[in-house]
């Protein structure tokens, strides 16, 4: 799929988390489901940072370009490391290592671990990346390939410092999960680990399949592409994706939002 489907079915999968907490008796305070659907929106952009084309690529100029070569480079050594025979030859890294639940795991986790450990600054960080990431999923056709990059920025820094400022606040869900004994903002692994997982279920869905399983070995492989029956496979960025998948993702995201929020 491309970067703004990827991004509407990050943001409905939260907001979907949202609604099944409320159910269950633990809703969500309002701002942890609003910046995790944001999180959650700019996480599902990140497996595809192992094509320098790809929307996350290009976010952060220069930085994020290096970064995707380094990364391609590096899924393509594990990718030749890690095959079986049953495996085809690759010649570059794109939907191996960043494409597995694995890579989500530990994304999460590090994500985090950091958010835990860093203290302000790092949520502060995690929530600019993540929501200059959710502006560039969802404004794609208006933001690639023009100098708004900066704008988008400015938006997600006065964002990401309003947002940690309200969450700060006292029930507004810096310990939410962790129920107040544990270190603050652990959650924050979640919408990450949720997105990156979305984004290779939304990617099985394509022509190609997606490695979701590695490194457990099938049949003759360690990379079995995961995906629907070839039949129900479409293209990425065919009317299926754009006319059907993304109006229900935007749908289901708002029946699970006021779910959540308890509206009625
Ligand atoms: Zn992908």
């Amino acid at each position: 799929m491309m970067g703004p489907a990827h991004s509407l079915s990050g943001a409905a999968a939260w907001l979907g988390v949202g609604a099944i907490a409320t159910a269950a008796g633990h809703g969500m305070p309002w701002p942890v489901l609003v910046v995790g659907a944001l999180i959650c929106a700019g996480a599902a952009l990140a497996p595809d940072l192992d094509q320098k084309s790809a929307t996350i690529s290009t976010s952060f100029g220069p930085l994020s370009r290096t970064l995707a070569v380094f990364i391609d480079k590096l899924s393509h050594g594990v990718y030749k490391a890690t095959r079986k025979p049953g495996d085809p030859v690759r010649r570059g890294g794109h939907r191996t290592l960043t494409h597995t639940a694995v890579w989500a795991l530990l994304l999460g986790a590090g994500f985090a671990a950091g958010a835990m450990t860093g203290g302000r600054w790092a949520v502060l960080a995690i929530l600019f990346v993540h929501v200059t990431l959710a502006i560039e999923g969802l404004m794609w056709r208006a933001t690639r390939g023009t100098s708004a990059s900066v704008l988008v920025w400015l938006l997600a820094a006065a964002s990401a410092w309003i947002l940690a400022g309200v969450l700060d606040m006292a029930g507004n869900g810096s310990d939410w999960f962790v129920t107040g004994t544990g270190p603050e903002y652990a959650w924050l692994g979640l919408p990450i680990l949720l997105g990156a997982m979305v984004h290779n279920i939304g990617d099985s869905l394509t022509v190609s399949g997606c490695p979701i399983l590695w490194p457990l070995p099938i049949g003759r492989k360690r990379w079995y592409p995961v995906g629907t029956p070839r039949i129900m496979r479409f293209r990425a960025g065919s009317w299926v994706e754009v006319k059907v998948l993304m109006p229900t993702f935007m749908v289901l995201g708002g029946v699970c939002g006021v779910l959540a929020l308890n509206l009625f």
